[in-house]
């Protein structure tokens, strides 16, 4: 069911270049004429909706929706443990934390290679302070289109919740890999679980997942896909694994 727009309205200049404009609630859609003021001197007008996301570049191109902790990276505060790859260190209520994180196996070249073909979105329950530092170290090539943060997650039952049917997107080309079930409760059909990374140096749960992607090309819906998957269906033989892929 969509959501009901807000009542924030935007107008926009018809000089402006920038059609969209970036807001925290990042949602647009364009008044009929009836529906502006008579006395607008602006023409176009916009109305926010509970989009999280612009509209889509292109109509075909898949979404993969990331989850941050534990999908892409661990990160644990101090002491500093073992191994860890970079420091961060967010402004939370005032205060300065220290995190030190460590790269899933094989998640430089996941990004890389998944960006070729589809818009790759992170949508993480973390805090934006804390996930905006961790996503600029992680991708530094730009290579994920949009980051969504905790403000933008649903609190269900106190569960963080990943809706994505407020994200602007065919929910048929929509898919979200994240470790923590509680975060696809909405859309179970969408989701591609995935085993939490913590430490392992032999994790391999990304480089598996690049072949799933191209395993799943053909389809339009990937729902289907992902049904078919986790029900056997694949050539790579699944028994159907509830924590991630097994090619
Ligand atoms: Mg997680």
């Amino acid at each position: 069911m969509p959501s009901p727009p807000c009542q924030a309205v935007l107008q926009v200049s018809p000089h402006s270049n920038s059609f969209y404009h970036q807001t925290p609630l990042q949602g647009f859609k364009i008044l009929k004429q009836d529906q502006l003021e008579s006395n607008s001197i602006v023409p176009r007008t916009l109305v926010f909706d509970r989009c999280l996301l612009p509209p889509p570049i292109s109509e075909t191109k898949k979404t993969i929706v990331l989850d941050l902790d534990e999908t892409l990276v661990h990160s644990s505060p101090d002491p500093p443990p073992k191994m860890y790859d970079f420091v961060v260190r967010p402004s939370i209520d005032g205060q300065i934390m220290k995190f030190y994180v460590l790269k899933r196996p094989g998640v430089d070249s996941f990004l890389e290679e998944i960006s070729k073909k589809h818009e790759v979105v992170v949508f993480t329950a973390g805090l934006e302070q804390y996930a905006s530092q961790v996503l600029d170290r992680i991708d530094p090539k730009g290579l994920i289109s949009y980051r969504l943060y905790r403000d933008s997650c649903k609190e269900m039952e106190e569960k963080m919740v990943k809706d994505l049917s407020e994200m602007g997107r065919d929910l048929g080309k929509v898919v979200i890999v994240d470790d923590n079930p509680n975060a696809y409760t909405l859309q179970p059909e969408n989701a591609i679980p995935i085993p939490p990374f913590v430490e392992d140096g032999e994790d391999r749960e990304l480089e598996k997942l690049v072949q799933f992607f191209e395993w799943c090309e053909p389809f339009e819906d990937m729902r289907l896909a992902v049904k078919q998957y986790f029900s056997g269906g694949n050539d790579g033989g699944s028994s159907g694994a509830a924590d991630g892929i097994d090619l």
